[in-house]
């Protein structure tokens, strides 16, 4: 189709392609864009296949059309296609964007350009027109604007560059208290409480956005009825394809629940550390006392021992059976008590004196402790390279493998012989060593395992197995202070293994 009329204002600089011929060629096969012209009065001169697509009309339907026929009525009405033309007449130019029908009565969402159009001696011959179908853009956007607009656990809204509000979702209208009329055209520093305003948190968010692009932080703000919530907030810069800035999208999230929550956390965390400081004072003044009245009862203890032992002595015929039988009540709860004293004034002791940690040959600090104990060696299987030493206080190592050996020579039912096996093993790395001791007693079930190391805690009454309850005790007390570890395997009627670990110091 030959066009009516020359586009020589549309024509590209002087070149070898800049022939009507080629130029024509071009704009006729654009498919994406509907290229045309309208004559000064606006019907339609030339259609080119963009056209045809976007519009459905065949050029032969179409030329000589007023180009009117593709709005909607009510902007025909209110006489839209007249007043583009005017403007694209008088400012050369005009561009908008909105619904345009097609042949079939639907509409499309269209980009136009309108141009004026002059021959060349700058008369006005017609306008050159230039429509996009944008109907899957805006679909997009208006799909993404419903889905913004829907979010009600966020409040998502946009400023423009001074701060203004320009749109309000549901979430926004939730979590602050405004409907989009209301809020919309106003300050968003609003929201912000008056000290934060007094200090220009506002204009230091949208500053730092738009320098670095996004800004995010917590604080507090104030809802419309003046209630306050503790916010989570990302205020992020809009550009637009020049780079410049546009204005500002904001999301906001009320997260006072998370926030009071962690409040209420730190408060606990505050609370039971003053309470440990408070019970670490308790302990260490009933250590105190409890060393005291032990140190005490000692002098009054050894009275009562003596005397019923001269009584004993001294007076045995004067007694009858039954008194003597007394006596011997006597001496005996006077010996258990001396040992309970003994035992806790260790055990307390332990806890106060520094322990000075020095080399200790492990299979000299065994033999020690079979000796302290009046133990045969011979009676008991020992496998310990002789070599070994670990850094540890002597005395209390001693005391520690006294205190296992006893338990495991001690806790084995009546008629069964006890059988005890202690042997050294460095651990894997080679820097500690582990000594275990092995007895073929009673046992011990998993869930005691724990709690026997507790001052006084026992699972067996006297009768059956004499004792204070305080051995392990002061076996978990003097590793911890000789920096070790220990730990047991034991389960009941399988025999137990106790072990203790400490630093390897050498072999010596
Ligand atoms: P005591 O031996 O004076 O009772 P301990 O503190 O040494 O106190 O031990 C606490 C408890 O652990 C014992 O009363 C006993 O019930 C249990 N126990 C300790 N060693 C053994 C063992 N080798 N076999 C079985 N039970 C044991």
């Amino acid at each position: 189709m030959a066009p009516r009329y020359s586009i020589t204002a549309l024509r590209p600089p002087e070149s070898a392609l800049g022939s009507d011929r080629v130029f024509r060629y071009l704009v006729e096969s654009v498919r994406d864009y509907a290229i045309f012209l309208l004559d000064p009065k606006g019907h339609v001169a030339t259609w080119n296949p963009g056209a045809e697509r976007i519009k459905q009309y065949t050029a032969g339907e179409i030329i000589g059309k007023h180009f009117s026929i593709f709005y909607p009525t009510a902007d025909r009405d209110n006489g839209k296609p007249e007043m583009e033309l005017t403007v694209a007449t008088q400012t050369g130019r005009f561009e908008d964007e909105g619904w345009r029908l097609r042949k079939d009565g639907t509409r499309f969402w269209a980009n136009v350009i309108i141009i004026r159009v002059n021959d060349e001696d700058g008369n006005q011959i017609g306008f050159g027109k230039i429509t996009r179908d944008l109907t899957d853009r805006r679909l997009a956007e208006q799909r993404l604007r419903l889905l913004i607009e829907s979010v009600e656990d966020y409040a998502i809204y946009s400023l423009d560059t001074n701060g203004n509000i320009t749109s309000w979702n549901l979430g926004a209208e939730r979590i602050k208290g405004y409907t989009a009329n209301e809020i919309i055209g106003r300050h968003f520093s609003q929201f912000y409480t008056r000290e934060d305003v007094a200090a220009g948190l506002p204009e230091h968010a949208l500053e730092i956005a738009s320098r670095e692009g996004h800004y995010e932080r917590e604080g507090w703000r104030v809802r419309k009825d003046g209630s306050k919530f503790w916010s989570n907030v990302v205020v992020t810069a809009i550009r637009d394809d020049e780079g410049s800035l546009v204005g500002f999208s904001k999301v906001t999230r009320d997260i006072t629940d998370r926030k009071n929550l962690i409040d209420q956390l730190n408060q606990h965390a505050r609370e039971l550390e003053l309470q440990i400081a408070e019970r670490e004072q308790t302990n260490l003044e009933l250590e105190a006392f409890s060393y005291s009245v032990s140190h005490d009862l000692r002098a009054p203890l050894r009275a009562i021992g003596g005397f019923s032992d001269a009584l004993k002595e001294d007076y045995a015929e004067k007694l009858d059976q039954t008194g003597i039988g007394y006596v011997n009540e006597i001496i005996a709860a006077a010996g258990r008590m001396n040992q309970l004293v003994q035992d806790l004034l260790d055990y307390s002791r332990l806890g106060r004196a520094a322990l000075g940690l020095q080399t200790v040959n492990v299979s000299q600090a065994v033999a020690k402790s079979l000796q302290q104990l009046g133990e045969d060696p011979a009676s008991i299987a020992i496998e310990i390279d002789t070599r070994y030493a670990v850094l540890a206080h002597e005395a209390t190592l001693v005391q520690v493998i006294s205190n296992l050996i006893s338990n495991a020579i001690k806790f084995h039912e009546k008629n069964a012989e006890p059988q005890v096996r202690i042997w050294g093993a460095v651990q894997p790395g080679g820097n500690t060593m582990r000594l275990s001791v092995r007895d073929n007693g009673i046992g011990i079930a998993a869930q005691h395992h724990e709690r026997i190391f507790q001052v006084f805690e026992r699972l067996h009454d006297r009768e059956s197995f004499p004792g204070t309850g305080i051995g392990l005790a002061i076996v978990k007390r003097a590793i911890h202070r000789m920096d070790g570890a220990y730990g047991l395997e034991s389960a009941v009627g399988q025999g137990s293994t106790f072990w203790i670990e400490l630093p390897l110091y050498g072999r010596k």
